[in-house]
């Protein structure tokens, strides 16, 4: 008789639980199966394709025989450049593309990276809650111990940073935060960058914040952590193509700021992965060049979405903050419910699939995303179905 062979997981993805997106993405599958008409709001991943002058762009660029190697492992210098210049343009932000712009692929994994790069075990990192998975999970994998910092209703969904004790921030390696923030859609003033600066200046702390949503704005254009004045002496800066173009397939993104950091963070990437597909490159110099109107024809759509399901929403008497930024809806469920047990009723009776706010974290509990990931139209039908289940 054979042994049964076993392979045990390592402990340090064992009692991990399983990627919030891939549960939602199961709890999806099965809704589907059971023949339900399902509306999906769960995933921020913008159901509008790919601008065509990028789409194009690529098709050339892949005929390329150059684009065929390697590429190198900072990212082409023309690619740098774009950013640097669109860095210029948008935020009046002086970047050098030498020496302070990495490319990365996608945003996710330079944010799952930069802590095997400067977290030694025992470290503490300092991560929102509720926030991106990405950050505390990062952290683990390198040993780190994740000090959470709650985003509440009663201070703007920003940090308090009053209630965070000396000994912690001594502790601290490194930070994570996110504005125009994911998931809540808080956009953050000039004075809490300037204030994250004071403190990490302090106590030695890196600061990695993401601007993956800078440009999904609807009145007033986000800032860059990197407007902050000092910013470059203790922040990089994390941004991405994916939400911004509508490229969240095509997995490129990119980190400026801090040399030091930069290098640090390029050191493990040059360990891991040889860099992004140069022909992908060239179609994102292509997205970072285009025009503003491509981009406000985007805001536009998202902006009469969001009317559409914060009106809906707000009429049937529910708890949320209308959106300045960013594609997400931070609604409060009602309180006979729970984050969980309000997604599994909104799904079951009138399917409609929301994210639960406890995915992103303890103190997400009691409330539920809503992504403007779907037509106007079906976001319209979304509110009616859910005013027959309240
Ligand atoms: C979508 C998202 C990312 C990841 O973007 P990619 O560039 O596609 O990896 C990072 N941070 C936040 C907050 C996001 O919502």
């Amino acid at each position: 008789m054979k042994n049964k062979v076993v392979f045990d997981l390592a402990s340090r993805i064992k009692h991990l639980p399983p990627y919030l997106f891939a549960s939602i993405d199961q709890m999806k599958q099965k809704a589907i199966g059971k023949g339900i008409d399902l509306i999906d709001l769960s995933i921020g991943d913008p159901d509008i394709p790919t601008p065509s002058r990028v789409v194009n762009a690529m098709k050339k660029a892949v005929e390329k025989p150059e684009h065929h190697r390697y590429p190198s492992y900072e990212g082409m210098f023309s690619f740098r450049e774009a950013v640097a210049k669109w860095y210029r343009k948008r935020f009046n932000v002086r970047i050098d593309p030498l020496t302070e712009v990495l490319s990365l692929i996608g945003s996710k994994e330079g944010i799952g990276h930069i802590p095997l790069a400067f977290v030694n075990p025992g470290d503490t990192v300092l991560v929102p809650s509720p926030g991106y998975p990405v950050y505390p999970i990062g952290a683990l994998f390198a040993g780190g111990e994740n000090f959470f910092m709650p985003l509440r209703k009663e201070n703007d969904f920003l940090p308090d940073l009053d209630a965070i004790p000396a000994k912690v921030f001594r502790k601290t390696k490194l930070m994570f935060i996110n504005y125009p923030n994911n998931p809540t859609s808080a956009v953050a003033p000039l004075a809490f960058f300037k204030e994250i600066i004071r403190i990490a200046q302090k106590y030695n702390i890196i600061v990695c914040h993401d601007a993956s949503y800078t440009e999904i704005y609807y009145d007033q254009k986000p800032m860059s952590f990197m407007q902050a004045p000092g910013a470059k002496d203790v922040a990089i800066e994390f941004h991405s193509l994916s939400k911004t173009y509508n490229m969240t397939g095509w997995r490129i993104g990119f980190a400026v700021g801090n040399k030091e950091v930069l290098a640090g963070l390029g050191k493990v990437k040059t360990n891991l992965d040889s860099g992004v597909f140069q022909a992908i490159q060239e179609a994102a110099i292509v997205a970072l060049e285009m025009g503003q109107d491509t981009l406000s024809g985007i805001r536009k759509t998202f902006q009469e979405r969001r009317d559409i399901l914060c009106n809906g929403l707000t009429k049937l008497g529910m708890d949320l903050m209308k959106p300045k930024a960013t594609f997400y809806v931070w609604v409060k469920v009602p309180y006979r419910f729970n984050s969980m047990s309000f997604v599994t009723h909104v799904l079951d009776k009138a399917g409609v699939l929301g994210t639960p706010g406890n995915g992103f974290g303890a103190a997400g509990e009691g409330y539920i995303r809503f992504a403007l990931t779907a037509p106007a139209k079906r976001i319209d039908e979304a509110v009616k179905r859910i005013s027959i289940i309240l």
